[in-house]
């Protein structure tokens, strides 16, 4: 099957920006425009979503680009797979939190995190490239984020000891992967992934696999961090298990006592999880999308924790 054929296949899915506007003035509105709240989408019939509170299903054509409440940033167009890392990363809504998107532009999960975080407490979004920041700073505007910063700064390159940083609990990480799950790009505003040779395809995820493996084991230095989600919109098991494999297993894993969170605080009702046969251990609590049989786009979610039982030294 076609990327075309199978995109046609996936719902039209809207998350209501509920920094704006509550979901129930949203089915107001909707309903005010002609639709109707159904179980399943159909032609002019919306539906709820049944893992994700605040996502609505439409038929896969819907339009909504001249939508006023889309315009405004009321109504978010987000394919459902990648409104789970922030759902996952299920952040803090209190005045002290401090949150990090570390891969943020175009915004769409950065704006998933303020709304779950009720606009309080700090959000910093880093975006390294100045053009997507440019992207990013827009769209926080325009949904109406307040507590989140844009910085166009590279998160490696971030001191986790800095005072800014050290009260950080939470950390999102969707760095820039192969994209192979994409089927539905009119959503997406992703660096393009170009045609290649098998060989050179292979050189370039394991060059994304180790620039993807720093980025967790930099995220896992922070030093109060408890949880921290890694995706993908990648179906390449190098780029998903094997990354999560490496970091498991690294220093930084050790020192911080990291392991995956369990199955049950994970979306545990998905039913596809992490291939076994590319990981040890753990794969339960791993999250795939497969395009074509999920109704989503090919995606990937994993979540670290740190241990309690052990205590980091100093303590
Ligand atoms: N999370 C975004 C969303 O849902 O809208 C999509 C993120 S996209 C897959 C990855 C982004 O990370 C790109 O915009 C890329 O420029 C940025 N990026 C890659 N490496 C980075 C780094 N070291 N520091 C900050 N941003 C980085």
């Amino acid at each position: 099957q076609s990327g075309d054929a199978r995109a046609e296949q996936i719902p039209r899915y809207v998350r209501v920006n509920t920094t704006m506007w509550t979901l129930e003035d949203a089915v107001k509105y909707l309903k005010a425009q002609g639709f109707t709240l159904g179980s399943s989408p159909s032609d002019k019939t919306f539906a709820h979503d049944a893992h994700i509170p605040n996502l609505l299903l439409f038929s896969p054509q819907t339009p909504f680009h001249a939508d006023a409440a889309y315009q405004s940033g009321k109504l978010i167009l987000q394919d459902k797979a990648s409104c789970f890392p922030a759902y996952v990363l299920s952040p803090p809504a209190f005045d002290n939190a401090v949150v990090i998107d570390a891969t943020a532009a175009p915004g769409n999960k950065t704006t998933h995190l303020c709304a779950l975080m009720r606009n309080k407490g700090k959000l910093y979004a880093f975006e390294r490239d100045r053009k997507r920041f440019g992207t990013l700073t827009m769209m926080l505007k325009k949904a109406g984020c307040k507590n989140a910063e844009a910085l166009n700064a590279d998160f490696l390159a971030t001191d986790p000891t800095d005072l800014k940083f050290v009260e950080v609990t939470h950390i999102l990480l969707d760095p820039s992967c192969s994209g192979s799950g994409i089927v539905n790009r009119l959503d997406y505003l992703l660096e393009t992934e170009d045609e290649l040779d098998p060989g050179a395809q292979d050189d370039r995820l394991a060059k994304l696999a180790s620039f993807q493996l720093m980025m967790i084991k930099h995220a896992m230095k922070f030093p109060k961090v408890s949880r921290i989600v890694y995706s993908t919109c990648s179906i390449h098991a190098t780029e998903n298990e094997g990354v999560v494999s490496a970091a498991l297993s690294s220093d930084e894993a050790k020192a911080g006592s990291f392991g995956l969170a369990p199955r049950e605080s994970v979306l545990p009702k998905w039913e596809r999880r992490g291939m076994p046969e590319h990981i040890a251990e753990g794969a339960s609590s791993l999250i795939r999308c497969s395009p074509g049989e999920d109704a989503t786009n090919g995606f990937f979610v994993s979540c670290f924790v740190r241990r309690p039982s052990n205590k980091r030294k100093g303590e």
